[in-house]
């Protein structure tokens, strides 16, 4: 069955070769009870672990029923072992976590039996080695001498023609030792039983050859009952675990261990709540930032006071009166809106940038043309050495312009919203300024003013309780206060009852708020669409809300509410702002809030921001790699007995897999649960529920898969560690 030729094993330690036995030569035939006795350190555990498969050897050659060895793969030994062996320690090897019977079931399962299927062989095993008391007790609260019972159980239930016992008795007292003994002689009929002990005595009457070791050499061989014809080998039968067992171990292992099981817990809840939290604190601030974009001034002039009402009211005629009266006063822009957001005037292939202005803020008169006369008439300030006044001036001056749709939060548009003439041309003073100004009528800026607010305005929908996001229009065919909507809203709705129900638009920008209430009168369908709005194409409007055009101009055609005033003297423009503060008005210099560099500087946070997310993200999954890691080490011994009883490296993977899968997915819930309750109201914590308004499922699942991830990745670094070396090798690492 087993032969040695001159088979040598050698340690290779930091450069030290050690010799575990040397050209040791050796015949084992089935239906042979061997007994190797030997002092310490001279090679049997070596030995036996080369026949078991467990360790490797470096010279001569292994034959197993006559074939050679010393070409086998990590693989090859692996299904040897799972044929032919089964291994007893003095050790014993056992999951102290699972009781007499899982450790047992645990071979067959991993040996791809069905468990229903091996019930009765268990129990009959059980009854066999004396246990049967015991069956549900975990292994941690037997004996010795119960717990070898357990190993020799679990070596004849996988009923294996080898079975090799490396000092089965070394931890046991000699009661106990003996009852060892018995069974494995009992278990040995028609098997090779190799066996490694101390105490020749109590083997010595069943020995059918005895082997004497010294200094890594066989010194002594005696034969005390030559085996003559020796009985064809029954190889074990043996399967893949199924998938179904392999979550029934990786879910039994999840729970078995109670402060592994809480450890790995708390770490997957203290690494998901701060993958979260830090993710959703990022995208609260990212909110902040975005809202204070719309106050970047693009006119920083020192003698710039920004002014709004104390009472967030906006500014009438009278109290622009008064703010003249200042004496440091030169001028006020009432739309100051016009002043920081640029718009440009086209006419084929001629263009100008630049702010729009009241014609009353003009300052003496134009150089060339003249003041205009009618609405759509306007004054060009423009520097002299102004690209196209230098070279086409008869086609600027009396010439007609659109003014584009001003660019929105995140939109350029080539939208054009009215066509202005250019009557008068202004010179700059100051010379390095190539930035226009556009001065206008009153009437032309208020129209104007409503597309800027709806530019830098956000528009919500209430609508069935619900805040959502849907496209507004004016219609000539809304009456004030209705509002039609598109049919398949209704489904929206309890019973389809859409008809006569609320709906609210609510506007807001860094000015003021605006609301409508209206009730939804009419839906319309692809069939009725045309008559019931006038427009022809439905494909192109579905889930429009079309509203009255009076009630959709009223959220937006709205006074000043921020206006500007421009002082003579800057060495005096404190006096002047406590004069505003004493009219009832909040003034604040504009150059205060250098906003280019603010720009810049938010930026820079942003990124910063981004780094130290992904940075915390990736030092999180290292400190719970390595927490996970300490945890699991404790485990090694289950593993690397795993791997002894038959799992190969993509069982161990998966079963570790499906435990730190089961435990992460726990955690994770827990957390889903908290976040819950703290949005519900039903337990307080305000932090939490304002970061998960922050956080829409699609994150919640991205966080989740990102855990996952982790966990596997975890576990395949784990189990690559572990599957490195050989079997004895890891373990004794770790044992
Ligand atoms: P025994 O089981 O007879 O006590 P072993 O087989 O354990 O002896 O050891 C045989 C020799 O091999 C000893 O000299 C021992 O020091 C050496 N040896 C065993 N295991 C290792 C190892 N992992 N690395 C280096 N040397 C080892
Ligand atoms: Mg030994």
């Amino acid at each position: 069955m087993l032969e040695l030729k001159n088979v040598s094993k050698f340690y290779y330690n930091k450069g030290i070769i050690a010799s575990g036995f040397s050209k040791v030569n050796l015949e084992l035939k089935i239906g042979e009870f061997v007994v190797i006795t030997g002092e310490s350190g001279s090679g049997k555990s070596t030995l036996l672990n080369v026949i078991s498969g467990l360790d490797s050897y470096e010279e001569g050659e292994m034959y197993i029923n006559g074939n050679e060895t010393s070409h086998y793969t990590e693989k090859d030994f692996e299904d040897y072992r799972r044929k032919y062996i089964a291994n007893i320690f003095q050790s014993f090897n056992l999951i102290n976590s699972y009781t007499v019977y899982q450790n047992i079931e645990l071979v067959m399962l991993l040996n791809g039996y069905k468990k229903h299927k091996v019930k009765k062989k268990i129990l009959d095993i059980i009854d066999q080695v004396g246990l049967t008391k015991f069956k549900n007790t975990k292994v941690s609260k037997l004996s010795g001498g119960q717990k070898q019972r357990v190993a020799i159980a679990r070596a004849m239930v996988k009923d294996t023609p080898i079975i090799v016992a490396d000092e089965p008795t070394g931890n046991l007292d000699s009661k106990s030792a003996n009852e060892v003994i018995e069974i494995l002689k009992k278990v040995a009929k028609d098997k090779l039983v190799v066996i490694v002990t101390h105490n020749i005595e109590q083997v010595e009457k069943y020995a059918t050859k005895i082997i004497k070791m010294n200094d890594g050499k066989i010194i002594e061989n005696t034969e005390i009952k030559k085996i003559t014809d020796e009985p064809k080998p029954q190889e074990s039968e043996y399967n893949n675990i199924s998938i179904f067992n392999k979550y029934r171990l990786g879910i039994r292992n999840t729970f078995n261990i109670a402060t592994k099981f809480l450890l790995l817990f708390a770490v997957f809840l203290f690494m998901s709540s701060a993958i979260l939290a830090e993710y959703s604190s990022f995208q609260m601030s990212e909110e902040t930032l975005n809202e204070g974009y719309s106050m970047a001034f693009s006119d920083l002039s020192k003698n710039r006071i920004l002014i709004n009402k104390k009472d967030k009211t906006s500014f009438t005629s009278e109290d622009y009166d008064k703010i003249k009266l200042l004496s440091n006063v030169d001028y006020i822009v009432e739309d100051d809106v016009f002043l920081d957001s640029e718009v440009s005037i086209v006419k084929d292939g001629i263009d100008f940038w630049g702010s729009m202005l009241d014609i009353n803020n003009l300052k003496g008169n134009v150089d060339i043309g003249r003041m205009p006369e009618k609405e759509d008439e306007i004054v060009l300030e423009t520097n002299k050495d102004h690209f196209y006044i230098k070279g086409s001036l008869n086609e600027v001056l009396n010439n007609t312009f659109s003014i584009l749709k001003p660019a929105g939060r995140d939109s350029f548009s080539d939208e054009k919203i009215k066509d202005l003439i250019i009557v008068g041309i202004k010179y700059t003073e100051n010379i390095f300024n190539y930035d226009c100004k556009f001065y206008t009528s009153k009437n032309v800026l208020s129209e104007l003013r409503s597309t800027i607010n709806k530019n830098y305005s956000t528009m919500k929908v209430f609508l069935n309780n619900r805040y959502e996001k849907y496209n507004v229009e004016p219609n000539e065919n809304v009456e004030r206060g209705k509002a039609f909507v598109d049919d398949e809203l209704k489904y929206n709705f309890k019973n389809y009852k859409i008809l006569n129900q609320p709906l609210n638009i609510y506007v807001s920008n860094i000015y003021y708020d605006a609301e409508l209430d209206l009730s939804i009168t009419n839906t319309y369908t692809k069939s009725n669409f045309r008559r019931l709005t006038g427009l022809d194409k439905y494909d192109n409007n579905r889930n429009t809300i079309f509203v009255n055009v009076d009630d959709y101009n009223s959220l937006y055609n709205k006074p000043s509410y921020q206006s500007s005033v421009f002082v003579k003297d800057v060495k005096i423009i404190d006096q002047t702002m406590q004069e505003l503060e004493n009219l009832g008005i909040t003034p604040k210099k504009v150059t205060d809030f250098k906003m280019t560099e603010e720009e810049i500087y938010k930026r820079i946070i942003k990124i910063i921001k981004v780094i130290v997310t992904i940075v915390l993200i990736i030092v999180l999954f290292f400190i719970s790699y390595l927490i996970i890691k300490i945890i699991l080490k404790s485990r090694n011994i289950y593993y690397t007995t795993l791997r002894m009883l038959g799992a190969t490296y993509k069982n161990v993977k998966r079963i570790l897999d499906i435990e730190l899968f089961v435990n992460s997915t726990l955690a994770y819930s827990v957390l889903m649960l908290f976040i819950h309750l703290a949005k519900s109201n039903i337990i307080h914590l305000k932090y939490i529920a304002k970061l998960s308004e922050y956080l829409s499922i699609r994150e919640y699942v991205l966080m989740y898969i990102i855990l996952i991830a982790i966990s596997r990745l975890i576990s395949a670094k784990f189990a690559r560690k572990l599957f490195k070396n050989t079997t004895i090798n890891t373990y004794n690492e770790e044992v």
